[in-house]
């Protein structure tokens, strides 16, 4: 098979960030995807409806002319986060999602929760309005290893709030664990998004022979069965996986760092390195449920009406190595082989 033509792809975990970043970055994103959920972490971050109409209009202005591209807001959840705001909010169409960070747990995640009690209002708001919940599913106890954190996420946080609100719909984003595929088929009203740099890295690739700062992302990329159980999952065509690339810029001096930051940027390459994953299991036809049709069916939203067509090429594609923003030059992920499908139109 040399062409493949699927329903335009959404983006279901996205960072888009702010300013001379989101200007530098929101083509690449734009180009093939139809919508994508905009992560709500910037610096102060989304968490009022007002908030999340103003960083809607910023992404607007930023989009290239004629684009169609949907940005599908959502608020950031804090202890102090008013259920009749985000009641609101999501009446209104205007955001599809909250999104819950444990404090502390990844870039930008200082206002997120420490005690869940506190926002037991608001799930429960959530839960009676049909409006989905996604966990960044990682503790942040000094005491936990970095690579059980998704794994203890599961057993200490998601499985209590879980039992107290089973109406809630709940998104667990960038799994990475098999822990977390196997918690996510087991559990009623729950689907899980996975990103694209998890279903080809391992923590080899962050550590052998070097460290690779533009391998690091939280969640850490984890031991190879792992990332075997993500590509079983996302190309089994299985209805409650679904791509979110978490695309998360920073620029190269704050990756190539003493203390670099954390964050794959895939949203250049993302068709080409899913076709080339879906075609080495043999599943490129399931590769439009996973991109395409199974994130909007979680939503409760329609898919794309519109299509894109990928095309395998003899050469390699070529893509360029650092996308320039007017904050500065941000590498594009390097998936570690040659990439041979491209989007064509
Ligand atoms: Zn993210």
């Amino acid at each position: 098979m040399t062409t493949l033509t699927i329903t335009r792809p959404d983006d279901w975990h996205l960072h888009l960030r702010d300013g001379d970043m989101l200007t530098g970055i929101l083509p690449e994103t734009a180009r093939d995807f139809g919508r994508a959920i905009i992560m709500p972490n910037l610096v102060p971050p989304v968490v009022r409806t007002t908030d999340a109409i103003a960083y809607r209009d910023r992404i607007m202005t930023a989009l290239p002319d004629g684009s169609t591209f949907e940005p599908l807001m959502t608020l950031y959840l804090t202890e102090d986060t008013d259920p009749a705001d985000v009641a609101a909010a999501h009446a209104s169409g205007l955001i599809k999602a909250v999104k819950l960070y444990p404090a502390g747990a990844t870039t930008n995640s200082a206002s997120g929760v420490s005690d869940f009690d506190k926002v037991r209002p608001v799930l429960e708001k959530m839960a009676e309005i049909g409006l989905p919940l996604c966990f960044h599913g990682e503790v942040t106890d000094a005491d936990i290893d970095i690579f059980d954190r998704e794994a203890v996420f599961l057993d200490r946080v998601m499985d209590p709030i879980r039992r107290a609100n089973p109406d809630l719909k709940v998104t667990l984003e960038h799994v990475t664990t098999k822990d977390g595929v196997d918690y996510v088929n087991a559990a009623e009203n729950m689907g899980a998004t996975i990103t694209t740099h998890h279903l080809i890295i391992t923590r080899n690739d962050i550590l052998v022979g070097g460290i690779r700062p533009h391998y690091y992302c939280l969640p850490v990329a984890k031991r190879a069965l792992h990332r075997d159980a993500l590509v079983a999952a996302a190309t089994s065509g299985n209805a409650k996986f679904f791509l979110g690339t978490d695309s998360a810029p920073h620029i190269d001096p704050l990756k190539e760092s003493g203390c670099g930051c954390a964050g794959c940027f895939t949203a250049t390459n993302t068709m080409s390195c899913l076709a080339h994953v879906f075609e080495n299991e043999g599943k490129l036809e399931n590769l439009e449920r996973f991109a395409s049709l199974n994130g909007p069916a979680h939503y409760g939203l329609a898919s794309n009406a519109d299509k894109i067509t990928l095309r395998k090429s003899e050469t390699p594609v070529e893509f360029p190595a650092k996308i320039e923003t007017g904050a500065g030059p941000v590498t594009v992920f390097d998936p570690g082989f040659p990439l041979h499908w491209h989007v064509a139109e």
